[in-house]
């Protein structure tokens, strides 16, 4: 007998709400959950496959241990042993700057990142890297830098935007709205709204859109440098919000004084009358942008990013309802990460700096391939497969081969768990309880923890905190635990009321502020224990610490304390985290997710400069020397120098067939064949290339087959390649990593995020 059960699509940051049904603890159908406030019943292709995610030959049930060239399954017991004595010895000999954490920060993991990340903090290193170092360096960076915030970042008011701009995004296919197809064409079928596209392809998003910028790859830089000269020389910009929320404009303002717009605007490819007419719609009109990996990860990437925040700034859209907003988040993502504080780490060999406490992947292979003593010499790598998805994979075999000690925590069988020391099976987001810090929703704040759908034991795997909080223990870095502690947490939790075990917590926490750092790791054993996990504990502990608390927006919700402890509910702070354990029994009580807040539009640009002075701060120094070189003249030699490799590789192509690097198994993109190259059939023409011919790639990191489809979609002379190939899978293996084609060298000089879609490269036939 089947049973239908919610929960959530762990395939994308967007998690849309999913029914599943279960039998014989197995996911056998799967469909968008009408019910979830999140996503109200959409799911995408994508979406629809997750059950071979779940239901996968390739999934670990045991631990294993490497024993020359083969794996041995070994108890938990022996491995938590011996890998606590290797990674003692290892700290003892060179310290804690030889460890870092790979991964997390995946849709499907980030309960369990949470303890990761704190059995760091018991070794004492801050080295972690994951999929932010990738993507949102850029943009997080500039965030911290013009609103004081590195985790709070703009997106656009999808349902109120008068214009929506997709700024090397294609989010038709890509997703990173809620609702993606829905909200696109409803914009642009709208009479009195737009959809404009900036991007040198003709994506499936530029083809329903109203206008279509169709720039030279890489001149992006470029093009909002000549934009916003273009407004400020026509007064086109919003002075009365400059005024009232901008500290530095008139320096800032000399940026963009003596560059020659017209040519600028030539290098990019395109018409000066359509970059004046969409400069007079940004600045007539409440526009929102979706930026994505064609500006995250382009050439001049953090200058892109922050290009792009200082033209919604000064069209006065930033922060606005209409405009640019902040989706606030129910829990927080990490601390702003100041690289100027001294006490920072700086990694050894490059000296990269972190973005909300994430080092850029880029760096990695290095960091590790380095001749200094203090080089990283272990890995604890968490549901993340750097072999495949992080840059240069050249260096990153080499790196992780070279590793003392690499363990995998991970549902399934990785190029990267292959070549671990030890291999540990984690239960899967649809096994355990699991959350997403990524809300998505706006003016609502929508909230969910996911429920284990599936609840039989499935050979040895544990839920990834408990993982993390016993190799604390093993390793002897968990701080004792008070027998009143573990009695408040049984009573708190047979009583359903969890202020009983704060009550207890708060002098705990006051006596022992020193080991703040650790309180995730004893929250999640001690009230985990009796919750009956961890990943559940800390989403209590999470959202009553959650950065929406005492903004008021919770109680605009309608969720009000519970009046079971009257003096504590009296006192403001207190009363505050009262208010939230309210908003977690809701949640918990609806697995569909509920609603726990309503963002006030008249607050939130208040809320949202996080600068002591309360004013926007457009300059910094890094982008003072850096813009002064964006010029028509400079761009246009470095465009066009590269005899050896003449042609711009983007690799990353979005599609829509399923293909993830969690969703391992080929059999959901059957009957399509998406590891394809896209070409301009101009380019393949004078390479007397045919469609579907197998192609060579060839870049300074590295040579890939793959066969081409030709389409004028593309421009002359840039090519797209897709991820997440070169997968084995049942001892099959279809395409090759894209990642052999990109090199540890070409990233962005400020942040290090990578330059995944501006790679030179060069095409020959076979
Ligand atoms: S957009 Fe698709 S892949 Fe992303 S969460 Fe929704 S259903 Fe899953």
């Amino acid at each position: 007998m089947s049973e239908w059960k919610k929960t959530q699509c762990s395939l994308c940051v967007l998690s849309c709400g999913m029914e599943m049904e279960i039998e014989d603890d197995k996911i056998i159908n799967v469909r968008p959950d009408a019910s979830s406030p999140r996503s109200h019943g959409y799911c995408c292709r994508k979406g629809r496959s997750v059950k071979r995610f779940q239901n996968n030959s390739d999934r670990l049930d045991y631990p294993l241990k490497r024993v020359g060239d083969h794996f041995e399954r070994i108890t938990w017991k022996q491995a938590f042993k011996e890998i606590s004595e290797k990674a003692n010895k290892i700290l003892e000999e060179h310290g804690p700057r030889s460890c870092a954490l790979v991964g997390g920060a995946t849709p499907g993991s980030q309960a369990e990142m949470v303890f990761a990340r704190s059995m760091m903090d018991a070794i004492g290193s801050q080295y972690q890297y994951n999929a932010i170092g990738i993507e949102f360096c850029g943009n997080w960076w500039s965030h911290g830098k013009i609103f004081g915030d590195q985790m709070h970042y703009l997106e656009p008011d999808d349902h109120n935007s008068e214009v929506l701009v997709f700024w090397g995004s294609n989010s038709y296919v890509a997703g990173q709205i809620l609702n993606a197809r829905t909200v696109i064409r409803s914009a642009s079928q709208d009479p009195n709204r737009k959809v404009i596209v900036i991007d040198p392809r003709l994506s499936e998003t530029a083809r329903i859109a109203d206008m279509h910028i169709m720039l030279k790859a890489g001149t992006d830089s470029l093009l909002l440098r000549a934009m916003i000269a273009l407004i400020i020389k026509n007064g086109w910009q919003n002075q009365s919000y400059i005024d009232k929320y901008v500290k530095d404009y008139n320096v800032v303002k000399q940026w963009f004084e003596n560059i020659d717009i017209e040519e600028s605007i030539r290098v990019c490819g395109l018409s000066y009358k359509q970059v004046e007419e969409f400069c007079r719609i940004l600045s007539t009109k409440k526009w929102g942008v979706h930026q994505d990996l064609g500006m995250f990860m382009g050439r001049h990437n953090t200058l892109n990013c922050y290009l792009l925040l200082t033209l919604a700034v000064i069209t006065g859209v930033a922060l606005m309802p209409g405009g640019c907003i902040v989706n606030d988040c129910v829990v927080s993502r990490g601390n702003n990460s100041d690289e100027n504080d001294p006490k920072v780490w700086r990694t050894v060999e490059t000296n990269k700096f972190p973005i909300l406490g994430t080092y850029p992947s880029a760096v990695l292979a290095q960091e590790i391939l380095s001749e200094k003593s203090e080089r990283l010499r272990m890995i604890f790598c968490t549901a993340s497969n750097p072999i495949r998805s992080y840059p240069d994979t050249n260096a990153m075999e080499k790196a992780l081969r070279k590793l003392d000690l690499l363990v995998t925590v991970d549902v399934t069988m990785t190029e990267t768990a292959r070549i671990s020391d030890y291999v540990l099976p984690v239960k899967s987001t649809y096994e355990t309880y699991d959350f997403n810090a990524f809300q998505m929703n706006y003016p609502e704040v929508v909230a969910q923890i996911k429920h284990p759908v599936i609840t039989k034991q499935i050979g040895e795997r544990k839920e990834g905190g408990q993982i993390w909080i016993e190799m604390t223990k093993a390793l002897g870095r968990m701080p004792h635990i008070p027998d009143s502690l573990d009695k408040a947490a049984r009573r708190a939790v047979k009583e359903n009321d969890y202020i009983i075990f704060l009550k207890s917590f708060i002098p705990y926490a006051v006596k022992n502020i020193k080991q703040a750092n650790l309180f995730t790791l004893i929250i999640g054993d001690v009230l985990g224990k009796y919750i009956g996990s961890p990943a559940k504990a800390i989403y209590w502990a999470a959202m009553i610490t959650s950065p929406i608390s005492g903004s008021g927006m919770v109680e605009r919700a309608g969720i009000k304390v519970k009046g079971k402890h009257p003096i504590m509910e009296k006192i403001p702070k207190i009363k505050d985290i009262c208010v939230m354990d309210s908003a977690y029994q809701t949640v918990i009580s609806k697995p569909e997710g509920a609603v726990i807040g309503m963002v006030d539009p008249d607050t939130m640009i208040d809320r949202h400069i996080h600068h002591k002075d309360k004013k926007i701060h457009l300059y910094c120094d890094e982008i003072n020397d850096y813009i002064k070189r964006i010029t028509p003249e400079k761009e246009e030699e470095d465009l066009n120098k590269n005899n050896e490799f003449p042609m711009v590789l983007s690799l990353g192509k979005h599609s829509d067939y399923g293909v993830n690097l969690e969703m391992r198994n080929p059999a959901t993109y059957k009957h399509r064949k998406p590891y394809k190259a896209e070409m301009h059939p101009d380019d393949a023409e004078k390479l007397g290339i045919k469609e579907g011919q197998e192609v060579k790639i060839i870049t300074k990191g590295g040579t890939i087959k793959i066969p081409v489809e030709l389409t004028w979609r593309t421009s002359p002379g840039y090519v797209l390649v897709p991820h997440h190939f070169g997968i084995e899978f049942n001892g099959k293996k279809i395409g090759e990593g894209a990642n052999y084609l990109s090199t540890c060298e070409d990233i962005d000089e400020i942040t290090g995020n990578p330059l995944l879609r501006h790679i030179s490269c060069r095409i020959e036939k076979i």
